[in-house]
């Protein structure tokens, strides 16, 4: 806290890390020796900078943004860039210093980075998204490189934005190299890379049931937000034979008792992704389901829980409810969804919890796939690619179970995770020596 002051989303999740390596670290002197939490809990380097651009009416608009580049131990900076409003430099170094440790676990070589910009792309026309994209890469495109660091999408970043920064990234050095990740099919874009973090959380969920011979299949499934994570998860539990009873957004959650069919789902991917609406509109087009204002969904019974909108929305009061109401298992799609009092709940309740730097890693394991298929000038299928992330997943998934199996049985997940994912960048820093 005394080196990162007012930065209390970045001291959050150190703490929470720190909190399971000390046990594994405790006999291992070179770890101690080198000092190697400490640095990977210090940014390689944080570049900020000022963007600036027109609006429609032609008022001159400033914006901060960021890029953290955490750690390249292991491979070229990774992780996405953010748009909203609350972004600080805090948040994003939260956010890759967790990207570190996410990337390790897919056993893909990418080191951890994050970016973003207090920009908010609510209610701003393309040309104004366009333009601030554009502004934001006059900067941007000195500091990334597909050998150097390569940003992807996040909250507020879609194809369009990525489209709009690789263009002008292209414009700028002339080069047409992987990067940037999520880009358009026509432009090195990789299949199924939109669909990666929502199937992959809940490919994960699958995994922890089946260590317990239960299924997706049957069960209530409770869902926040609606953005590509929230809406790829709900369409991944509903093939899958769950029942998807919410979704939200900033202003609140909708309730479907009826349980979200396809077309509901497709209904709302347009709804976010091209209309830019807001899911209270759901309400009314759906008889039966109901929007409650200013709540998070928690509350609602379910088996299933998949938090996929942002940090810090399922707090210690929302892991107790969900616990009363006989939760079984939870696995969070969004960053740090659950707050450190909520996750002490889950782990006291023995029930099975996913954290996101483990659920959430298919989107980045399918960029990194697309930073393979961009170097070899080639695009994979679409079946080679639904198995390799399953495969990813299955293996981020044992490594867990690896580091994280409880002596009296059981698994506990975020040890495993934060432990596996540790240990991988820790042993590449000490190979380098002090640097
Ligand atoms: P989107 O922008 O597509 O969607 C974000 C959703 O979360 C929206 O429904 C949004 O509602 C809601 N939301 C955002 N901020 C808040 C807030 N402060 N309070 C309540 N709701 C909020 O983002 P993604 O789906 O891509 O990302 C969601 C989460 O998943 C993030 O934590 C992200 O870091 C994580 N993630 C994403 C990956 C990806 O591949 N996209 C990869 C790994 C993790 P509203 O429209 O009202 O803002």
């Amino acid at each position: 806290k005394r080196r990162n002051p007012g930065q209390s989303e970045f001291v959050q999740a150190v703490q929470e890390v720190a909190e399971d390596i000390f046990d594994f670290i405790q006999d291992k002197e070179e770890y101690h020796k080198a000092q190697i939490l400490r640095r990977i809990a210090e940014p390689d380097r944080v570049i900020s900078f000022r963007v600036c651009w027109e609006d429609d009416k032609g008022n001159i608009r400033v914006q901060r943004a960021w890029r953290v580049q955490n750690n390249n131990a292991i491979g070229p900076y990774k992780g996405g860039i953010r748009f909203h409003p609350s972004v600080t430099e805090s948040v994003l170094k939260f956010l890759a210093f967790e990207q570190t440790f996410k990337n390790a676990l897919t056993g893909l070589p990418m080191g951890g980075g994050k970016g973003g910009s207090n920009f908010n792309p609510k209610g701003k026309s393309d040309n104004e998204v366009m333009r601030f994209c554009q502004s934001l890469m006059i900067e941007l495109y000195r500091h990334v490189g597909a050998d150097v660091d390569v940003p992807a999408g996040d909250i507020g970043v879609g194809a369009r934005e990525i489209g709009y920064m690789f263009g002008q990234y292209k414009r700028i050095t002339n080069h047409f190299t992987g990067v940037l990740t999520g880009k358009g099919l026509e432009y090195g874009g990789s299949l199924i890379r939109t669909e990666a973090t929502g199937y992959g959380a809940t490919y994960f969920l699958q995994n922890m049931l089946k260590t317990q011979g239960k299924a997706i299949d049957g069960h209530s499934v409770v869902i926040s937000g609606s953005g590509n994570v929230a809406t790829h998860a709900a369409e991944k539990c509903h093939q899958l034979g769950g029942k998807v009873l919410t979704l939200s957004d900033s202003e609140g959650f909708i309730y479907d008792p009826e349980g979200m069919t396809q077309e509901k789902i497709d209904w709302v991917k347009d709804l976010k992704t091209k209309r830019r609406g807001r899911i209270s509109e759901y309400a009314k087009e759906f008889k039966g389901s109901e929007f409650h204002a200013g709540k998070t969904p928690w509350g609602v019974k379910c088996d299933l829980a998949l938090p996929c909108a942002t940090q810090n929305e399922l707090l210690g009061p929302d892991a107790e409810t969900l616990l009363a109401n006989g939760c079984i298992a939870v696995s969070e799609g969004a960053n740090m969804p659950t707050n450190l009092d909520g996750v002490h709940k889950f782990k006291a309740a023995g029930i099975l919890f996913a954290p996101g730097k483990a659920a959430n890693a298919g989107g980045v394991a399918v960029s990194g796939l697309e930073m393979s298929q961009n170097s070899a000038r080639i695009s994979w299928k679409e079946e080679e690619l639904q198995r390799l992330l399953l495969d990813i997943m299955q293996g981020i998934h044992d490594r867990c179970v690896e580091y994280g199996t409880k002596p009296g049985g059981g698994v506990d997940y975020v040890k495993g995770a934060n432990i596996a994912g540790f240990k991988k960048v820790a042993d590449a820093m000490l190979a380098y020596g002090v640097v």
